[in-house]
């Protein structure tokens, strides 16, 4: 028998529930009941349930207040209400729908029109879940660089003024670093494009697995000119860790079918510390302050890691 979801039945008149049940489940449904609507409430709150059938005259709480209270919380999934009612006045039927129900019945219920009713509900509960799953896989994308999977500018522009601002408002000094491949023109042009993108990649992955989990990120700056944010983090301890991850970066090895490549990268680093506490700076400056001293680096003969402190 086909598996279904689990139906929380709201009804006070015991005769009637169990009858319910029954007949819910040998149409293969699981059913958890509850009394009243605050009962109903309650397991609700605990436990991942998508769809309610629910009477509507009950005592604490009755079918029409239930559903107000179902819509006004947010469970993280839909819930689908079906209101049974033997009042069948036009009037009581508007009200429930416009106190959330999707649908109703009138009592008696006809066993077959019901279960027709829950094919419906089950159909809508499934495209409601496969949207949101969409939804928070588009927002994902939206965030993120194709290639490398890390980061996109779009979201460094956002949420690196938003840590500089939290680095101002609670005195916690805050670093980043820019990255930049040495000599990757040469990668391209001897080792073509898609061989470029290879050892970008790895250089990435490299580096993200190199940083503090849930802590430190990194965003895609431009072409092969990554940032990465590091909170809470003084100019000392961005310098220890810029140093850590150029070493990282030279040690890896990019297999091709045209050999290894080696590659070394150069770190531009600015830092605010706690004592920075000027109104003035942004987060612009540490960008332009990470830019200069990469340049530094890069003069000074790359492979090597420069910081500054704003
Ligand atoms: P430098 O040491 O001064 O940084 O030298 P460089 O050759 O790395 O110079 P620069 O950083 O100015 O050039 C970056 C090169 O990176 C140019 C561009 O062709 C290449 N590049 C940028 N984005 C990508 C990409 O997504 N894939 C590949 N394969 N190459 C990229
Ligand atoms: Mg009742
Ligand atoms: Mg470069
Ligand atoms: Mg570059």
């Amino acid at each position: 028998m086909k598996k279904h979801l689990e139906i929380l039945l709201v009804e006070d008149s015991q005769t009637q529930a169990l009858k319910f049940k029954l007949m819910l489940e040998n149409h293969g449904y699981h059913v958890a009941m509850a009394k009243n609507g605050l009962e109903a409430m309650n397991m609700l709150l605990n436990r991942q349930v998508s769809i309610v059938i629910t009477d509507w005259m009950m005592p604490e709480m009755d079918g029409s207040e239930l559903c107000q209270a179902i819509r006004r919380h947010d469970f993280g999934n839909y819930v689908y209400i079906i209101l049974l009612t033997a009042k069948d006045s036009k009037n009581d039927i508007i009200e429930g729908l416009e106190a959330g129900a999707d649908d109703y019945l009138t009592k008696p219920v006809d066993d077959a029109e019901l279960i027709a009713r829950l094919m419906t509900a089950e159909r809508i509960i499934t495209l409601e879940s496969s949207l949101k799953q969409r939804n928070k896989e588009i927002a994902l994308l939206s965030i993120t660089d194709p290639l490398t999977r890390v980061f996109n500018r779009g979201y460094l522009n956002e949420n690196l003024p938003k840590a500089f601002k939290r680095a101002q408002r609670y005195y916690t000094p805050l670093s980043i670093m820019i990255t930049d491949i040495d000599h990757f023109k040469k990668v391209n042009d001897q080792f073509g494009h898609q061989i470029g993108d290879m050892v970008l990649k790895s250089f990435v992955d490299c580096l993200s697995r190199a940083l503090r989990k849930d802590l430190d990120w990194m965003a895609r700056y431009g072409g092969e000119e990554f940032i990465i944010v590091l909170p809470e983090t003084a100019l000392s301890g961005a310098k220890a860790a810029a140093e850590r991850f150029r070493r990282l970066v030279s040690e890896i090895k990019t297999e091709t079918d045209q050999g290894v490549i080696q590659i070394t990268a150069s770190f531009g680093i600015a830092a605010v510390g706690n004592e920075s506490r000027s109104e003035n700076l942004t987060a612009d400056h540490l960008i332009s302050a990470a830019d200069q001293s990469l340049y530094r680096a890069k003069e000074s003969g790359r492979n090597r890691t420069i910081g500054t402190l704003l």
